[in-house]
């Protein structure tokens, strides 16, 4: 997919790499646990939803599948490589290529279906939401076996080396440099904003390998090893209060040349599908369905039994006041209806209005899907649900944070705190300040607001470019801070 666009968003728009998916990753809570339901009910109630709903008959053999092969006492490693070889971790891919070729509709139900039956969910990250992707569409026969098995089976954990401290918005403009040697490449630069760099086994480095080209025609995709003298992972603290992205340093690190994915100083082109996989993903508000865990050898997930995982989420999420529930009108009416505040005219105005952004989104869905299904598009609805999403969350935030009142002004930042505050405040209250929190990040990750409108303006409405030399002048020719 070749995109010659300046900015990062000119085709991006987000990670569940983002801090929201990372959390859920790192509980590993199921969604039914999360409702309070048990598995069961929850399964028969979705499931019978589904089969009036007339789904693809792929789903039903994911249900006699998981009947039969789901089995709570594998450990994490065996019960992933079961469902990675059988298609069912990455539905969305190819069937040649570790998928079963669902539609990304059915690939969501799919998740919703292994949450459903009680059974640890695919490998969580970016792996499986943005590598497996950008490989099996730019790789060799020989890479998707080395890299995308190696995903879909949770052996290995990925984190995207992309942005750096100027190049965010505009990402064509990374300094990153990957020089030639031999059989091999040596990469210097600094990456920032490494979501799960701390557990990542691999990361998807975009280094500048052409400096003496135009900045979007010398750059190139590697699979890179984090394991190796020369990658140095250093945290960095959210207002969260948790550390789940970092700056990565690369001192003559090295990456073998077979390692490029896609053509060398092509990996513009390459980039572009990580980004248009990381901005569906967010639009869709795909990822944390249901129990997972961190994959790859660095975060010791892969030994556990994986009933014990599933168990752990569910028991935490009960305990903790269900925190990764989506703060969506259903849970603020919940709340409303808990502190008194349900027949307050503007709360009720403002739960009428998150609903209806949700519903609208529902619908912008089902509409892309009908139309992809018939063999059209709408050009940039990726952008315009990312964009969305950042509105529901900005408006569940202040919604949420109205009702709440005063309490919404403390937050539990570690187990002590959340310990000092429970029985005191009510337990949806710590769901809507982490939701506070965390909602600075959806406009800003995998391409802000303001470059998704860019794009809306430029792609869909035709306007001119933002002028500039970018690009017909050599990368090294053009005007640089610091
Ligand atoms: C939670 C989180 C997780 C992340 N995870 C990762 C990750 O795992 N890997 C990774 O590589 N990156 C990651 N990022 C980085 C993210 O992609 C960048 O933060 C984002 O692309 C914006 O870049 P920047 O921060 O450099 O801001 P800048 O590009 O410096 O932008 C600053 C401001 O200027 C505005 N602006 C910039 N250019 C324009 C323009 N042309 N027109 C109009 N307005 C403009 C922006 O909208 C923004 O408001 C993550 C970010 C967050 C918040």
């Amino acid at each position: 997919m070749a995109d010659t666009t300046t900015h990062r968003g000119a085709s991006a728009a987000g990670t569940t790499g983002t801090t929201g998916q990372s959390a859920a990753t790192a509980t590993g809570q199921s969604a039914a646990a999360a409702t309070g339901q048990s598995a069961a009910v929850a399964q028969e109630a979705s499931g019978a939803a589904r089969e009036a709903a007339g789904e693809s008959p792929a789903l039903g053999e994911l249900r006699a599948w998981l009947a039969t092969n789901w089995d709570p006492d594998l450990s994490v490693g065996e019960w992933w490589e079961r469902l990675g070889l059988a298609g069912w971790a990455a539905p969305a891919l190819p069937e040649d290529a570790y998928g079963r070729g669902l539609s990304r509709t059915d690939a969501i139900d799919a998740a919703q279906i292994i949450a459903d039956a009680g059974a640890l969910g695919a490998p969580a990250g970016l792996g499986l939401l943005l590598a497996a992707p950008t490989i099996v569409a730019h790789g060799t026969r020989a890479q998707i076996d080395r890299y995308v098995r190696a995903i879909v089976t949770g052996q290995q954990g990925w984190c995207q080396l992309f942005s750096e401290p100027a190049a965010g918005s505009d990402l064509a403009g990374l300094q990153t440099r990957a020089v030639k040697d031999g059989d091999e490449w040596i990469v210097n630069g600094q990456k920032v904003w490494t979501s799960g760099g701390q557990y990542a086994d691999m990361g998807m480095l975009l280094a500048r390998t052409d400096p003496d080209v135009p900045k979007h025609q010398g750059i190139t995709w590697f699979a890179f090893d984090m394991h190796q003298p020369g990658v140095e992972v250093r945290p960095l603290r959210e207002m969260t209060g948790q550390a789940l992205f970092n700056e990565v340093f690369l001192t003559d690190a090295r990456v073998a040349a077979d390692a490029a994915i896609g053509p060398v100083h092509g990996g513009w082109a390459v980039a572009n599908t990580t980004l248009a996989a990381e901005r569906a993903g967010l639009g869709s508000g795909a990822g944390g369905v249901g129990a997972t865990a961190i994959p790859g050898t660095v975060a010791g997930n892969l030994e556990r039994r994986a009933g014990d995982v599933v168990d752990a989420g569910r028991t935490r999420g009960e305990t903790s006041g269900s925190h990764l529930r989506r703060v969506d009108a259903r849970l603020l009416a919940e709340l409303a209806r808990a502190l008194g505040r349900i027949d307050d005219p503007v709360v009720r105005q403002g739960l009428a209005r998150l609903y209806t952004w949700g519903e609208l989104g529902r619908f912008n869905s089902l509409r892309l899907k009908a139309v992809t299904e018939a063999g059209g598009d709408i050009p940039a609805m990726p952008n315009i649900a990312k964009l969305s999403m950042s509105h529901i969350v900005r408006l569940g935030r202040d919604l949420g944070l109205q009702i709440a009142g005063p309490a919404g002004l403390l937050h539990g930042y570690d187990p002590a705190g959340q310990a000092s505050l429970a029985g005191r405040i009510h337990p949806l209250v710590r769901v809507v300040t982490e939701a506070a929190l965390l909602a600075q990040a959806p406009p800003i990750y995998g391409g802000t607001d303001q470059i998704q409108r860019n794009i809306l303006a430029e792609r869909v409405l035709g306007l001119p470019k933002e002028p500039g030399p970018d690009r017909t002048t050599p990368f090294s020719a053009l005007p640089r801070n610091g």
